[in-house]
C-alpha cells in the first residue's frame, strides 16, 4: 500500500548543509521526491517528520505539494518573518505535529495537511477602531 511507502534516506549529506545558505533556517534534513538527505545520521523523529512529507508529496503527485509548499510560504511571507513563514507552512505544521505523535504514519488519514492551513489565520483581527 502507498501509505506503507518509505522515502530512501541518506545521512551525512552535503545537500542540508547547501540548501541551508538559501533557506531561512538551518536545514537538518530535506525530502525531495523519494529522497531524504540528512545532515548527519537520521533520528527516528526526523525519520517520521521526512516520510510525512515524503507522502504529502506521494498524495500530489510531487509536483503539486512543490508548487503548493512554495504558494504557502509565499502567503506567509506577506504577513511573517522567513522562519516562522517556514513553520506556519501546513505542511510543516502537520510535519511538525506528526513527528511527536505516537504511530503517526500508520494512522494518517490522505491529505492530513489539508486541515493545517486553517490554524493559521492571516489577517483575521478586526479593524474596530480602539476607544
Ligand atoms: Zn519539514
Amino acid at each position: 500500500m502507498l501509505k506503507n511507502l518509505k522515502p530512501l534516506f541518506f545521512e551525512n549529506s552535503f545537500v542540508p548543509k547547501l540548501l541551508s545558505k538559501f533557506a531561512p533556517i538551518r536545514i537538518n534534513a530535506v525530502s525531495f521526491f523519494i529522497f531524504v538527505f540528512g545532515r548527519d545520521k537520521l533520528t527516528e523523529m526526523t525519520k517520521t517528520h521526512e516520510t510525512i512529507h515524503f507522502q504529502q508529496q506521494l498524495e500530489l503527485l510531487f509536483v503539486g505539494q512543490w508548487i503548493l509548499y512554495v504558494y504557502y510560504y509565499l502567503r506567509n511571507r506577506l504577513k511573517v518573518n522567513s522562519a516562522m513563514a517556514y513553520y506556519l507552512n501546513p505542511f510543516e505544521l502537520e510535519a511538525y505535529a506528526g513527528q511527536a505523535t505516537e504511530n503517526y504514519l500508520e494512522t494518517r488519514k490522505r491529505y492530513a495537511w489539508w486541515k493545517f492551513r486553517k490554524q493559521y489565520k492571516t489577517g483575521g483581527h478586526s479593524k474596530k477602531p480602539k476607544k
